[in-house]
């Protein structure tokens, strides 16, 4: 089944900017897909169209059968339960503890407070950061905050996983631990797409790999594999 369509979807940032043009793909259930290119090439943009932080000015997009750019706002809590994000401008606010912070997702998400504890004590073991569980964020490091973000993405108990740019302040030992995590969810089930620019790591993952270059898809390779010497 189509778990991801983009049909023809365009996105312009006033008159001159166009930040997609055209793109139109689909994503099966239970697929792992990278989406690289430059910085400004529409990664960003494109990923949030998938939890309509951001909705196309022409084009549609489905979700699991869902046209997404139509529908009711008071649908968007729905939809945003069955998305998971990893965004590098949602990062986790300084003066709540690890537990606080996820708690701000469940709420957001509309979820039954007596759910709560017992969801996000379970999210943060399933990423190995259980004991972190009261801590502040200048009291953990970079590849655990990684796994709190992730723990915090799957807390509504995503069918899609969307992060972009997951790895950016990471070396590259927790860089790649992440990507394994990401792997054991996608075979768990979990459809996954993570936006970044690091082609090395794309390259090791061998995963499916869209290229965005100036708004447009200009690539959509099975198992690319870049030659990091090039
Ligand atoms: P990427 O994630 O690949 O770096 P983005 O989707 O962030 O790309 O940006 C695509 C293009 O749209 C860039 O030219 C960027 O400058 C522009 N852009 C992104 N967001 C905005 C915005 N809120 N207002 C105006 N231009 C934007
Ligand atoms: P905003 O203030 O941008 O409207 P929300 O109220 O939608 O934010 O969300 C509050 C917090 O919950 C934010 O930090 C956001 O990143 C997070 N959040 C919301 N939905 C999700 C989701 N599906 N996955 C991960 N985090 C989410």
């Amino acid at each position: 089944a189509k778990e991801i369509i983009f049909d023809h979807v365009n996105k312009w940032y006033g008159e001159d900017c166009i930040a997609l043009e055209n793109v139109s793909f689909s994503i099966e259930k239970g697929e792992f897909v990278f989406v690289i290119g430059k910085s400004g090439a529409g990664k960003s943009t494109l990923l949030k169209m998938l939890s309509r932080q951001i909705s196309p000015d022409s084009g549609k997009i489905w979700i699991q059968g869902e046209e997404i750019s139509s529908m009711p706002k008071s649908r968007i809590p729905a939809l945003r339960r069955k998305i998971g994000q990893m965004q590098p401008e949602y990062g986790l606010l300084a003066h709540k503890n690890i537990y606080e912070n996820i708690e701000l997702t469940m709420c957001a998400t509309e979820q039954p407070r007596r759910l709560f504890e017992r969801r996000i004590r379970q999210t943060l073991r399933t990423v190995g950061v259980e004991h972190r569980m009261w801590a502040f964020p200048d009291e953990i490091s970079e590849g655990e905050a990684a796994r709190v973000l992730l723990a915090r993405a799957l807390v509504v108990n995503p069918k899609i996983l969307v992060a972009d740019e997951p790895t950016a302040n990471l070396d590259s030992d927790s860089a790649y631990d992440l990507m394994r995590l990401l792997e054991e969810l996608n075979r768990m089930g979990v459809t996954i797409m993570v936006g970044s620019h690091d082609r090395e790591l794309v390259s090791i993952m061998r995963k499916r790999v869209m290229t965005l270059s100036a708004g447009r898809l200009v690539a959509d390779e099975r198992h690319a594999v870049y030659n990091s010497m090039a």
